[in-house]
């Protein structure tokens, strides 16, 4: 479904922190949204076009946390609504935070207002999760045909190792959440 103001973006889910999607506490933001269709994707909920949640860049900004450190930007495909990221990035980084974007793209095939936004990344990891390439020894990405970019001088490769592969949130209404680059059985 076509959005008819571009720079909202139409998203999945926001985790307000978390330690296992980037270094250090970091606001998540799932796109929705991804006609890639990546064999064994770890969030097919997110591939759907239709109007989820459309929230400006200012409003997802200004609902950060005080003692996150940056955003990482996942899906979904963040890069097919890239003047939503674009204006999300710039805001980011307006506030001096830093941000992580997962795409399956490869940062080759970026051009137009996707490349626009590389210079406002730190740490761009590329390449859709691939089932049949699947690694679990690796920092930050499921499969070995993923790439880590560090894209400036604020993070290194390093910085990746977390304190964990999978994170369990449960919100106050008693929604379980699982998020990162592992799977856990979650039972009643
Ligand atoms: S690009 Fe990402 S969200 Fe899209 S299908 Fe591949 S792994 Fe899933």
């Amino acid at each position: 479904m076509k959005i008819a103001d571009a720079s909202l973006i139409n998203v999945h889910a926001i985790l307000p922190a978390s330690r296992v999607n980037g270094p250090g506490n970091r606001m998540v933001i799932f796109f929705q949204g991804c006609s890639r269709g990546c064999a064994g994707c770890f969030n097919p909920d997110t591939h759907s076009f239709e109007i989820r949640r459309l929230c400006s860049p200012q409003d997802i900004l200004s609902a950060r946390r005080n003692n996150i450190e940056g955003i990482t930007v996942s899906g979904g495909e963040p890069f097919m609504q890239p003047i939503g990221l674009l204006k999300l990035l710039k805001g980011a980084r307006e506030l001096n935070l830093t941000s992580v974007v997962y795409t399956g793209f490869r940062i080759e095939e970026l051009d137009g207002t996707c490349s626009a936004c590389l210079p406002f990344i730190d740490v761009l990891v590329d390449g859709g999760y691939e089932d049949a390439l699947r690694e679990t020894t690796l920092l930050a990405r499921g499969s070995t045909n993923q790439r880590i970019h560090i894209l400036s001088g604020r993070y290194s490769e390093a910085d990746f190792y977390m304190p964990g592969k999978v994170e369990v949130v449960i919100d106050s209404n008693g929604v379980v959440t699982e998020t990162g680059f592992s799977r856990i059985e979650l039972r009643n």
